[in-house]
């Protein structure tokens, strides 16, 4: 059984799916606005590892994450630029995909845009406009927080404390500086859809509830994000979904900043831009080890020491695959644990991992004991076990694998027909056909390939 922290309960508990077997579960994603941040790479990665984990334990995983493509920031970048929102968006998503790539994450089954359900969203703002949940104002409708009994749950805080510790409001036609706008009346210039209660365009928190139940159904298993959306951005959501009478999450799972020094981050970090540079100047394989030996919810240090550390870790994992002529896993290819050779030592390490891992996917205790195998694996090659030593080193790549990180026994060479997709891809892109590089690009994806555009055209490499 696996066991997660639930953040609506505030403890521990078993993972009780909705329908056994089957793991539903919907991820806050980004806002296409800018390059994404390390914050974005720790999100992303932790919750690929647990859909990774969950999987290699034989549950079928829906997974959905949303991308924001409406947003002020959106609209403020557009107009800084001249450019259109669209474009905008389209860029950095891009970007997102690419870094996405680069870092090992497996890509969504289901990555559902908020502009492709505005008409869903204008359905349930007017629902609630209709019961009075929700109220029209000067500059947009909001919702009346008040008419949720049990609003504050995630935040851990009664609505009335809530309330005393709000900022004091601009617009004072709100009931509640805690009520949130659902609708903002359309301004000049900026992308609008009509609407009943008037031309405007959503608020961020509506499009999450509308995508998650729209795509995986009333009381889905499990909804994630970094610990800074807990409050507002799922309360708002869980607050809609009450007033809507729709069954929601049935687990909440939050996971901790990445952290400076003493300073919670987001955006850059010391040497390290944005997780597109850090991508660039590092192994990616580092980021994912430096996730994996932190536990999901504490806060992580990212600074170049600590990635350091971790690729001089990824050195000792290569060295054994090396040494044991390992294949490569991880990449887009989920193993399942039923189908793996356990005997013996590899028995015994598959064992404590699952424990440690099904205990609230204890990542930090899991790779500790696998780095103990390592030694093992090489202490016991030594005395000339070489049968024992490579079972163990075989278990110790599977459950790396299972986490999606890659151990690597050779760097490799670019066969002929890679070599042939990347000079067409250059072609493409010269010749302004985006389709078809984005086609060719994706081609080499599926071969294995991390496609990155260098300063002289298509760079690829192994992960
Ligand atoms: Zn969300």
């Amino acid at each position: 059984m696996i066991r997660l922290y639930d953040t609506a309960r505030g403890e521990v508990r078993d993972l009780s799916l909705r329908t056994p077997g089957q793991v539903s579960m919907y991820v806050c994603g980004p806002t296409v606005d800018n390059l994404p941040h390390l914050g974005h790479g720790r999100f992303t990665l932790v919750w690929d590892v647990a859909r990774r984990w969950f999987t290699f334990q034989g549950l079928s995983v829906h997974y959905v994450m949303n991308i924001t493509d409406v947003d002020d920031k959106i609209i403020t970048r557009a107009r800084r630029e001249s450019r259109s929102e669209t474009d905008v968006a389209a860029e950095f998503e891009a970007q997102w995909w690419d870094a996405m790539d680069r870092l090992g994450v497996v890509r969504p089954d289901d990555s559902p845009h908020a502009t492709d359900y505005v008409p869903e969203m204008v359905e349930l703002i007017a629902s609630f406009v209709e019961r009075d949940v929700a109220y029209v104002t000067s500059d947009g409708v909001y919702f009346d927080v008040a008419t949720v009994p049990d609003y504050g749950l995630l935040a851990g805080q009664p609505l009335g404390s809530l309330r005393a510790g709000a900022r004091v409001e601009e617009n004072d036609e709100k009931r509640s500086p805690l009520d949130f706008a659902l609708w903002k009346n359309v301004k000049p210039d900026e992308p609008s859809w009509p609407a009943p209660f008037g031309e405007g365009r959503p608020g961020w928190h509506t499009e999450c509830v509308v995508m998650s139940l729209g795509l995986l159904g009333e009381g889905f298993d499990l909804h994630c994000g970094g610990l800074d959306l807990k409050f507002p951005h799922h309360e708002n959501e869980r607050a809609q979904a009450e007033a809507a009478h729709r069954a929601f999450a049935r687990h909440w799972a939050h996971n901790g900043w990445v952290m400076v020094g003493d300073d919670k981050m987001s955006k850059s970090l010391g040497n390290f831009t944005s997780l597109t540079d850090l991508l660039e100047k590092t192994d990616p394989r580092a980021y994912r080890l430096l996730v994996l030996r932190s536990h999901y919810r504490s806060p992580i240090d990212i600074s170049p020491s600590s990635i350091a550390d971790a690729e001089r870790a990824l050195e000792r994992l290569d060295a054994l695959a090396r040494r044991f002529d390992l294949p490569e896993l991880g990449g887009d290819h989920f193993e399942l644990a039923s189908s793996q050779p356990w005997a013996e030592e590899s028995l015994e390490l598959y064992e404590r991992v699952v424990a440690y891992m099904n205990d609230d996917l204890n990542t930090p205790l899991a790779v500790a004991g696998l780095f103990d195998a390592l030694s093992a694996a090489n202490a016991s090659a030594d005395e000339g076990h070489l049968a024992s030593a490579r079972r163990l080193a075989q278990a110790i790549n599977s459950l790396f694998g299972a986490m999606g990180l890659a151990l690597l026994a050779s760097s490799h060479p670019i066969d002929e027909a890679a070599g042939q997709l990347v000079r067409e891809r250059d072609a493409a892109r010269a010749a302004g056909n985006w389709a078809d590089a984005d086609r060719l690009r994706q081609e080499l994806v599926v071969r294995g390939w991390i496609v990155e555009d260098g300063v002289s055209g298509t760079v690829i490499r192994r992960p």
